[in-house]
C-alpha cells in the first residue's frame, strides 16, 4: 500500500468519493490518485516524495510554473497586511484595470470566486439585460456546474436539453439549447426558431473540457454575427483559454469580439478567482446600479487578487507566449512522432500552452461526437505508464493538458523519452492481443 493509497481510504472516510472534484478520483483511469505535497517549477512531489513533471498545472492557472518567486513574495507581503475584509480594495480596481487593458472587449468586470459562479452570473446577466430565456451552448463544452448548463448530449439539435446530472430538473434546462460545436448551421436554425427569445450564445473559443478541440475557420465569427442579427449576447467562456493562448485570450487570437467575456483559473494564479466582464451597457445592469442581483463575501479578495495581479504581469511580457507556443509545439509534435513510429491510432491538438491528446483513427476531431471516437483503453494505459515514468497528465482522456513557461526544452525533451517507450508498450500490448 503507498502513503497515497493510505491518505485515500482516510479521505474516503470524510470526502464523497475522496475527492473535492470528480476528475481528481482516477475514476476514468482506474488506480489511486497521487496525493501531492509540494510543487516547484514544473515539478511536483507526492506525499512519498516522488518527483513528476506536471502536465496539468492544477487545470490551468499555474501558467507561471509552481511557486513563482513574484507571485509568492506579493501574496506574502498581502498576507502581512490582510487576509479579506469584506470591504473595497485598491487591488481589485488593479485587476480589473489590467483585465480591462489586455481584453479590448472588456469594458467593465466583476470579481467572482470561480469559473461557474462567473458563468453562472454572466447567463443571469445575458437573461437581465435582453429579457429573454433561451440559451444556446455547445455539446461537449463546459462552463462548471450550473443547474441550467450541465446539459451536454442532446442529438437532436432543435429540441431542448435533458439534465446530465442527478438533482437537475427538468424544467431548468427547459430553455439551454444544444448545438453541435464547430457546426453554425446548427445554431442558424437555432436562430430561426427561437430567434427572439434567445438571451445568449455561450461557447468555450477553445473547446478544452473535450480534449483541445479548435474551433473551424468562421465558427466563431459566424456566432458573433447571428448573435447581432437576432439582438442576443455572445457570450466567450475564456475560464481556460483567458491569458493563456494570448494576452487577449482566445478573442485576441481569432480577432473576436464577444460581448461578455468569463474569466477564471489564471486570473487567481492558483487562489481561487472567477470573473466576468463585457460591455459597459450590458455590465450596468449588475447590482447596484442595475436589476440583476449579484454578490459574494470573499468576491475580489486582496490575497487572490494579488496572485492574479502578479501573474498577469508577468504574462504581459514580450515573447511569453510564443516560448510557450514553441514549447507546447515541440511536446505535440513529439507525441505525433513517437506515436507514429509506434503505429499507435492517435491525433494531438494544441493552442499556446494548452493540448489535447486522442487516441482516435478519426482525421480530424472536431466536436463531441468525434472526441468519443477516442480509445478509452489506450488512453488509461497510455496514462498508467507515463505515471509510471513520473509524467502527470490529466487522469481522463476528454481533458486539455497544460505546459507552463517553467517547462523548458529539455522538460518536453523528457516527457517525449517517456511518452516514447510508453507508446512502444502499447504497441507490444496491442500485438499480443491481436496475435493472442
Ligand atoms: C474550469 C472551467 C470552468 C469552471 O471553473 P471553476 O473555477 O472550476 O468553477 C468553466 N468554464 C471553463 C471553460 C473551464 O475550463
Amino acid at each position: 500500500m503507498t502513503a497515497s493509497d493510505s491518505y485515500f481510504e482516510r479521505a474516503k472516510a470524510v470526502i464523497p468519493g475522496g475527492v473535492n472534484s470528480p476528475v481528481r478520483s482516477f475514476q476514468s483511469v482506474g488506480g489511486t490518485p497521487v496525493f501531492m505535497a509540494r510543487a516547484q517549477g514544473a515539478f511536483l512531489w507526492d506525499t512519498s516524495g516522488r518527483e513528476y513533471i506536471d502536465c496539468i498545472g492544477s487545470w490551468g492557472p499555474m501558467i507561471l510554473g509552481h511557486g513563482n518567486q513574484q507571485v509568492i513574495q506579493a501574496v506574502q507581503q498581502q498576507l502581512e497586511l490582510a487576509l479579506s475584509f469584506g470591504a473595497p480594495t485598491e487591488q481589485e480596481t488593479r485587476l480589473a484595470e489590467v483585465i480591462c487593458r489586455m481584453v479590448p472587449s472588456v469594458d467593465l468586470v466583476r470579481m467572482v470566486n470561480s469559473g461557474t459562479e462567473a458563468s453562472m452570473s454572466a447567463i443571469r446577466l445575458a437573461r437581465g439585460y435582453t429579457r429573454r430565456d433561451y440559451i444556446i451552448k455547445f455539446a461537449g463544452c463546459y462552463h462548471g456546474h450550473v443547474d441550467a448548463l450541465l446539459v451536454k448530449a442532446g442529438s437532436g439539435a432543435l429540441t431542448a436539453g435533458v439534465p446530465d446530472s442527478g438533482g437537475v430538473p427538468k424544467s431548468f434546462t427547459r430553455h439551454t439549447l444544444i448545438a453541435r460545436y464547430n457546426d453554425p448551421e446548427q445554431v442558424k436554425s437555432l436562430f430561426r426558431r427561437y430567434g427572439d427569445e434567445i438571451a445568449a450564445v455561450i461557447v468555450e473559443p477553445i473547446a478544452g473540457n473535450m480534449g483541445c478541440v479548435l474551433p473551424e475557420p468562421g465558427f466563431l465569427s459566424s456566432l458573433e454575427d447571428l448573435c447581432t442579427h437576432y439582438g442576443s449576447l455572445l457570450i466567450f467562456d475564456e475560464v481556460m483559454t483567458g491569458f493563456r493562448v494570448h494576452p487577449a485570450g482566445a478573442q485576441g487570437l481569432y480577432g473576436c469580439r464577444p460581448d461578455l467575456t468569463v474569466f477564471g483559473k489564471i486570473i487567481g494564479g492558483g487562489l481561487p478567482v472567477g470573473a466576468f466582464g463585457g460591455r459597459q451597457d450590458i455590465m450596468s445592469h449588475l447590482a447596484p446600479e442595475g436589476s440583476v442581483y449579484q454578490a459574494g463575501t470573499l468576491s475580489g479578495n486582496p490575497v487572490a487578487m494579488t496572485a492574479g495581479l502578479a501573474t498577469l504581469e508577468q504574462l504581459q511580457k514580450e515573447g511569453v507566449y510564443a516560448a510557450l507556443t514553441d514549447r507546447t509545439h515541440q511536446l505535440v509534435t513529439g507525441l505525433r512522432l513517437a506515436a507514429e513510429r509506434h503505429q499507435i491510432p492517435f491525433s494531438a491538438s494544441c493552442v499556446c500552452g494548452m493540448f489535447g491528446l486522442f487516441f482516435t483513427q478519426a482525421d480530424k476531431v472536431t466536436d463531441y461526437e468525434s472526441v468519443q471516437s477516442t480509445d478509452i483503453g489506450l488512453f488509461r494505459s497510455f496514462f498508467h505508464y507515463m505515471l509510471e515514468a513520473g509524467i502527470y497528465l490529466a487522469p481522463s482522456p476528454f481533458e486539455s493538458g497544460f505546459l507552463s513557461t517553467a517547462h523548458d526544452s529539455e522538460i518536453v525533451m523528457r516527457i517525449l523519452e517517456a511518452s516514447d517507450e510508453a507508446f512502444g508498450k502499447l504497441r507490444k500490448k496491442k500485438e499480443k492481443a491481436d496475435n493472442g
